[in-house]
């Protein structure tokens, strides 16, 4: 099989216009063209379109993943064009790709084989400017802190309190811990900071929570930036920096318009980390597909004990979408992974590493329908060497826990490959099971207990253990009137517990909560389990190294 850039350089596109047009019904003069085949909707169309009615939100997500990733955005592709394969008007929404793992180790994030959205090169690159806008807004506001620190710190800020770090979209290591305002005077005070990467920033939480441009600022607003000596929360509203970053942010916000391979439209907007930050793309594009499209698909980050939590708790609590239906993505080589087996040993049959590794997706699944109250199958996203009789036991055994599973085969075969899903999809949509969406915790729970009730209720954690100083910052936070907000766990995507190790679904395990942060702006409070990295490194062989232009022009090695 051809790879996928070879895939996505040798399709087709159509305009961007007639895309929208045919599919969405846009006029052209509401788009905003980067080019023949990217386009942003002008904002103040699509909110012309609020008397519309929503049409079906699908989640998609998954088990726990092998460090490979279990094929989530390319399922999202591949179901969106079955749907349109069958004649119905739909859409895929998914984050958009940050450098740092197109030439890390991940690669790019456009899906994969022939369920992709294109142009695949430019998606994975610069795209619409979107992250260099987010960069630019999260910048500013880093300069401003030491610019107000330089002229007098009217504000009282205690120096040491700042936690406000700069960005860029790549993956540097060296920047994790910097000092800036070294050379005298003139160069302002020196302090400790820092670098992130744009993707882990609040700001990018902040752009895909936001509703509008007055939400937008009103966010930006809120963001607390570090503390006085008397520790009273100092805001970016106070350094007067919010309407300036919602300027550089204005454009940004109206979501980009692409297609798939076949055509089908889709939303590329926002991709915010899926630990410190929620992991799904903009609430603004999904808003805006639902009134567009009778179907949309969208993915969020990690497992379903991540992703679709935040989902669940921090997306749709904030913005009032509700998802449908929920597609959870299995494979053989995860429930295999789970089952015992290590990754180099994942391509050999064993029907019994199959039936031990079940516990983990039975956790997610239950976790889907009896927590988070939606109705859901299983998408068995078929790998080349998987066994038919290896395909044939996880049906049997996914289908013996009441769960329709679909093997699909959209990576080798595009749309056509995922024709089950899509109908089992629209069968799932008829006929909900009597499930009521619900979220994990209510607001009003105080925030350690949130926390209690995400471990109990769905990593099976006996107890939630806090570092002192987190213990003091959370009830900081609470009398601060923070309390109200939605917590979002940082941990590891790899198992339930903190530990990457533990797979399958562990019981009786200590959900260490190591850290506190605030993200006052997104809405939401952090708590950081175990080791995250909010600036990741290069590993030693990037895919940097293999990435290449060519005399003619021709992009090769992005994956
Ligand atoms: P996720 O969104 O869950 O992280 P992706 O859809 O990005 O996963 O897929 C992860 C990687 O696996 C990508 O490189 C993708 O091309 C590849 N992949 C996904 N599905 C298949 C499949 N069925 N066969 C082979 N490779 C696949
Ligand atoms: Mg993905």
């Amino acid at each position: 099989m051809l790879s996928d850039i070879e895939i996505a350089d040798a399709a087709e596109l159509r305009p961007v216009v007639d895309v929208a047009k045919e599919a969405l019904g846009i006029d052209p003069a509401h788009l905003v063209p980067y080019g023949h085949h990217k386009a942003k909707v002008d904002l103040g169309y699509l909110q012309s379109l609020d008397d519309r009615p929503l049409g079906k939100l699908i989640l998609m997500t998954a088990m726990s993943p092998t460090p490979a990733g279990e094929g989530k955005t390319t399922t999202t592709v591949g179901l969106a064009d079955a749907l349109s394969a069958l004649g119905l008007s739909s859409m895929a929404c998914l984050r958009e790709p940050s450098m740092g793992p197109v030439f890390g180790m991940k690669g790019g994030a456009a899906g994969g084989g022939y369920a992709q959205v294109v142009p695949m090169t430019d998606i994975n690159l610069h795209f619409t400017g979107d992250f260099a806008a987010l960069a630019a807004a999260n910048n500013l506001l880093a300069a401003l802190i030491d610019n107000h620190l330089q002229h007098g710190n009217t504000l009282g800020i205690d120096v040491r309190s700042v936690d406000w770090k700069r960005v860029l979209d790549l993956n540097d290591r060296a920047l994790r811990d910097v000092v800036v305002g070294l050379g005298g005077t003139p160069n302002g005070y020196p302090r400790e900071d820092g670098f992130d990467i744009v993707v882990a920033s609040e700001l990018m939480a902040i752009f895909c929570l936001t509703e509008s441009w007055a939400d937008l600022k009103r966010r930006i607003g809120d963001i607390v930036i570090g503390y006085t000596r008397d520790k009273t929360p100092v805001t970016a509203r106070e350094l007067d920096a919010h309407g300036a970053m919602a300027v550089l942010l204005r454009d940004a916000l109206a979501p980009n318009l692409v297609q798939t391979l076949e055509h089908t439209p889709a939303f590329v907007h926002g991709g915010p980390f899926a630990n410190i930050a929620h992991g799904c793309s903009s609430v603004v594009a999904t808003r805006a597909a639902l009134r567009l499209a009778d179907y949309v698909v969208t993915e969020a980050g990690f497992g379903a004990d991540l992703g679709a939590e935040k989902f669940v708790d921090i997306k749709c609590r904030k913005s009032g979408l509700r998802p449908d239906a929920a597609v959870v993505v299995a494979t053989v080589r995860a429930l295999k992974f789970h089952g015992g087996v290590e990754v180099p040993d994942l391509a050999s049959e064993d029907l019994g590493a199959i039936e031990r590794g079940m516990e983990n997706l039975a956790r997610h699944l239950r976790n889907v329908r009896e927590v988070y109250g939606i109705p859901c199958v299983v998408a068995l996203n078929r790998f080349p060497g998987d066994t038919d009789a290896e395909v044939a036991r996880v049906v049997e055994l996914v289908e013996a826990l009441g769960v329709r599973t679909y093997p699909a085969t959209h990576f080798a075969d595009g749309g056509a490959g995922a024709t089950d899903l899509a109908n089992g999809v629209l069968k799932l949509l008829e006929n909900a099971e009597g499930l009521k969406f619900s979220f994990t915790y209510p607001d009003e729970l105080p925030l350690k207990e949130k926390a209690e009730t995400i471990a109990h209720r769905l990593y099976g954690a006996s107890i939630v253990t806090w570092d002192n100083k987190a213990k003091r910052r959370i009830e900081r936070l609470e009398k601060d009137g923070y309390g109200g907000l939605p917590v979002c766990i940082a941990k590891t995507q790899y198992s339930f517990s903190t530990d990457a190790t533990l797979r399958g679904a562990p019981t009786g395990h200590d959900l260490h909560v190591r850290e506190v942060r605030l993200s006052a702006g997104a809405g939401f409070v952090v708590l950081v389990c175990g080791d995250v990295m909010t600036m990741p490194g290069l590993p030693v062989t990037p895919a940097a190294a293999r990435i290449d232009l060519l005399d003619d022009g021709t992009i090769v090695g992005l994956s």
